[in-house]
């Protein structure tokens, strides 16, 4: 992979316009991002300037959900859809230090996130990386290496986390969703973390942010957000902002809503169960 905007630099891919995976990194301190991505995030820190630190917290919850499901919920693979560029704490790295055998197929359609994680990846049996589309379910599903990889008659996690705001709801995201949660076997674990509106300015923000620098990034009401859930019972404690949001401890003391910090109040995450 050539050094992004580094003199020899000849990725493949357009450079000149921000791709979500690679804003998204910028935002998180990596180093595969281009001149573009670069002003991308620059709009959300304008908005934003904890947006940042809402990036990390989206990953800090990541690893929470990850944790309970292979700790609490005995969930040993896991189908990651909108997976992201290899970062701190990827998926496979959080599912495989509690069971080592814990199988992890990661999907993104930037295919910046492919060239990066096969060389991440290549000494890792468990774990796959695959370009693909959320927006064609049916091609995830019949993708040969995700049927190989992961065993759909038994239990997994699909992992939506962070990437329903880049749907208009006119899309029907929650569709796609359905036709791959409809395939997979009961006992089987629906995770998201999305944009939430609760009336804030900051959140507000945030989406203008992404409709500036993107041409995406809704905000959601929390009600709205709960039918990403597709009907299914969510495990506690629930939805509820990453900050508050431990399912390996939901009894646990946690700050009080208003005590977050405004840019805390951003992103929520919630996990629901297939029967
Ligand atoms: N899931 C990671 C996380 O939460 O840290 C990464 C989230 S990042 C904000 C959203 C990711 O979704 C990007 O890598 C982007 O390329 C990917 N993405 C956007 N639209 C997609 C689509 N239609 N199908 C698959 N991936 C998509």
């Amino acid at each position: 992979m050539a050094t992004p905007d580094g003199p020899d630099s000849n990725p493949g891919f357009d450079t000149s316009q921000p791709t979500i995976a690679r804003v998204y990194d910028a935002l998180l301190g990596g180093k595969d991002n281009f001149a573009a991505d670069r002003e991308g995030a620059a709009l959300y820190l304008k908005y934003v300037p904890d947006a940042g630190r809402c990036a990390i917290e989206n990953r800090e919850a990541l690893v929470k959900g990850v944790h309970y499901l292979v700790r609490e919920a005995g969930i040993d693979q896991f189908l990651d859809i909108g997976s992201g560029l290899p970062t701190q704490k990827n998926t496979h790295e959080a599912a495989q230090e509690i069971n080592p055998n814990a199988r992890v197929a990661y999907v993104d359609n930037d295919p910046i996130v492919l060239a990066h994680g096969r060389a991440l990846l290549a000494t890792n049996n468990s774990t796959i990386v695959v370009t693909a589309d959320l927006r064609e379910p049916q091609g995830i599903l019949n993708n040969e290496e995700i049927k190989t990889h992961l065993d759909f008659s038994r239990p997994m996690a699909l992992m939506i986390v962070g990437i329903h705001m880049h749907f208009h709801d006119d899309e029907k995201p929650d569709e796609w969703v359905r036709t791959i949660m409809d395939r997979l076997a009961p006992g089987s674990y629906l995770f998201i973390t999305d944009f939430v509106d609760t009336g804030e300015p900051l959140q507000k923000g945030m989406e203008r942010a992404g409709l500036e620098s993107l041409g995406n990034g809704w905000i959601r009401t929390p009600e709205r957000i709960e039918q990403h859930f597709l009907g299914m019972p969510l495990v506690p404690p629930g939805l509820d902002f990453l900050a508050r949001w431990f399912p390996e401890d939901p009894d646990g003391d946690v700050p009080a809503t208003e005590d977050l910090e405004p840019y805390q109040r951003i992103l929520m995450a919630g996990l629901a169960k297939k029967a």
